[in-house]
Parts: C-alpha cells; structure tokens; sequence
C-alpha cells in the first residue's frame, strides 16, 4: 500500500477512510449478522440453563450444542468474511489470532479503519 503520493498523514488518512467508504458498509454488515448468530447462541444457552428443571436432559443436551454450533458457525463466518474492503485484512481473524494485540476491543467497536492498512500508510 505505498503506491500512493505521499502528502502529509492527515490527507492519507482521508483517502483511506474514503477508500473504505463502500465496502466498509458491507463489512460492517457482516460484522452484525455475526454478532447477531453470537447473540442467538448465548441466548440458546441462556435459555436453556434457565429451563433445564422443564427439559429432559436430551433436550437440554440438543438445546446447548445447538447454541454452541450457531456461535461457532457465527465466529467461522466472521473470521472468514470480514475483512478490510482495501487491503483485504481478515479483521477478526486479527483478534482472534492475537495479531491485533490489546487495541482489539476499541476496534471492533469502532471499525472505522483497518489497522493493518494504517500501520502501513
Ligand atoms: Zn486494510
């Protein structure tokens, strides 16, 4: 990512955040709907602790690899298909392989860029 004119931090880093503009949105897309099939899952869970006295023990067996595999499925699908419209960094295989270091949490709650893209520029 050093093809581009250098001209001062402060315009790179505009034209970074326009170049992520489009794609971002679908990125940030699939962040939700992974979120969301995590949601579910811990519900799943919760809901089932919740009912375990009304379940048979099968049921509540199914119930909680049914969450368990909708969280992994959900984690899978994040870590497959979120990634930096502009470099093409696998942002929360990132996190979940430690490359992001501890600013992980700030973020992912705050995916504005990519940070693979602005330690390099
Ligand atoms: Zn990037």
């Amino acid at each position: 990512m050093r093809v581009q004119a250098r001209s001062g931090y402060v315009d790179q880093n505009r034209r970074h955040a326009s170049s992520l503009g489009n794609g971002l949105h679908r990125t940030l897309t699939k962040l939700h709907l992974a979120m969301l099939g995590l949601a579910i899952s811990g519900i799943g869970m919760v809901a089932a602790k919740v009912e375990i006295n009304s379940m048979s023990p099968a049921h509540f067996a199914e119930a909680m690899i049914g969450s368990v595999l909708v969280g992994l499925a959900a984690i899978a699908f994040a870590c497959g298909s979120v990634r930096c419209p502009r470099c093409g960094a696998r942002w929360v295989w990132m996190v979940v392989n430690g490359e992001a270091h501890d600013a992980w949490v700030r973020w992912l709650s705050d995916l504005r860029r990519c940070p693979k893209c602005v330690e390099e520029t």
